[in-house]
């Protein structure tokens, strides 16, 4: 095998055979084919596409170069959700205890944050104490005493998305949805899950920005999970709008906390509720209502418990930022744009993001809004807060909410949260 040969199949439109892409991805893995010729054969596939059983085998291959779970004897059905990422998106610290608490498990690898959208492992680990490096059998411990786990995707993961993921990033060959979907699903299908919801986010501070191309990635990775007998379904969800009141790791968790504790933002009770009834469905375990959880204190129990059995403390105090500065709203009307990307490029530029995969994040910094679209303002009420402890960073931060808000003089209706479903 020759890998200008099946760089060349690509770059003319050709299909990949089974034996080239697993010798492709075999090779490129332990380092026989380098960085130049796999940025290549990327190239041609972001131009060309995979079909669908090449996308099969493709991501099937990413899968064997680790381990798949095996989380068959924990008792209890395993479900997952995972989200394309977003702005304010803390979901993930709401539903993981919230289905733990109707009697599934959910063992859930997670992300860092990178650029301008958050990660579900930066915000836990704001919370004093709490370890994200579990080792696979400390995982499967959390998972089986507390219902659910939040760890890193250790080096066992389809080690070969740490290296393609990692090479996209650098040669301009992120967007490409089979890219995308075969770099998701490797990882949700090797750590064991039985189920998983999709949170495919759809507007200006997501990823995809466009619906169809949105509604696309969830078809494809939907037949993906299927292919691998993991049941999966997936919801597009609005992100042109920041998800809650808070972007910012500590300030996340707060809410995510208020929410486990019966009050929060509307718009994230809804949300963990739509995603937590669908991870339920999958499962069979449709007969718990999970908003009865979040009023009765079962989902904070879930929670403490989660967080305590990976050595983090659920009562400390969170980490505050030293400064906070106050933007006000420019007139009075009903907000009628709360631009996502404006406000987490803010949070991020504030500290609460990394610009490049080893750099470390502020546990602090962030944006908080006080009122979001469809809501009515008052000239020179507190709009927003920005979180920060290094001054320096403030003037980039105001910068990127230029533009970012705007107030009408007539009522605008809050948009709709969930715009599609694909089974
Ligand atoms: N998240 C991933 O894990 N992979 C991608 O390709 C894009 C987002």
């Amino acid at each position: 095998m020759d890998a200008i040969d099946v760089i060349l199949t690509k770059r003319d439109g050709g299909r990949l055979s089974d034996e080239q892409i697993d010798w492709f991805i075999r090779s490129y893995t332990d380092g026989t084919v380098g960085d130049e010729q796999a940025a290549a054969l990327l190239m041609a596939i972001l131009f060309r596409g995979l079909d669908g059983d090449e996308l099969a085998r493709w991501t099937q291959q990413m899968i064997a170069t680790g381990i798949r779970a095996d989380l068959s004897g924990i008792g209890k059905p395993t479900v997952d959700k995972h989200s394309t990422g977003g702005v304010g998106d803390k979901l993930s610290l709401i539903v993981c205890p919230l289905v733990a608490a109707c009697g599934a498990a959910v063992p859930q690898a997670a992300g860092r944050g990178l650029g301008h959208t958050g990660g579900t492992l930066d915000k836990m680990e704001a919370i004093p104490g709490w370890r994200s490096t579990l080792s696979a059998a400390e995982a499967e411990t959390v998972l089986r005493n507390s219902g659910a786990v939040i760890n890193a995707a250790g080096p066992d993961l389809a080690p070969a998305d740490r290296k393609l993921y990692a090479l996209r990033d650098i040669t301009g060959t992120v967007e490409s949805i089979p890219l995308i979907a075969s770099s998701i699903m490797s990882k949700k299908i090797a750590e064991g899950t039985g189920a998983l919801v999709l949170d495919v986010k759809v507007g200006s501070g997501a990823f995809m920005k466009d619906p169809d191309r949105a509604r696309e990635l969830a078809e494809t990775m939907v037949a993906l999970g299927a292919a691998h007998d993991v049941r999966t379904v997936a919801l597009l969800t609005q992100m042109d709008v920041p998800l809650g009141r808070t972007a910012g790791n500590a300030l996340e968790v707060e809410e995510a906390v208020a929410v486990l504790a019966g009050g929060g933002p509307a718009d994230v009770v809804a949300l963990s509720l739509d995603l937590a009834r669908e991870m339920l469905a999958l499962v069979g375990l449709d007969g718990t209502d999970p908003a009865d959880l979040l009023t009765d204190g079962r989902a904070m129990d879930a929670w403490q418990a989660m967080v305590r059995a990976q050595g983090g403390d659920p009562t400390a105090p969170l980490p505050r930022a030293t400064e906070v500065e106050v933007v006000p709203a420019p007139t009075t009307g009903t907000l009628s744009r709360l631009d996502a990307m404006g406000v987490g490029v803010a949070a991020w530029r504030l500290g609460a993001g990394r610009a490049h995969k080893d750099d470390a994040v502020s546990t602090t910094a962030g944006v908080v809004w006080h009122a979001t679209v469809g809501d009515h303002v008052e000239t020179g009420q507190p709009l927003l807060e920005l979180h920060l402890d290094d001054p320096a960073r403030l003037p980039h931060a105001l910068e990127a909410l230029d533009g970012a808000i705007e107030v009408s003089a007539t009522p605008v209706p809050p948009p709709p949260l969930v715009l599609g479903r694909v089974t």
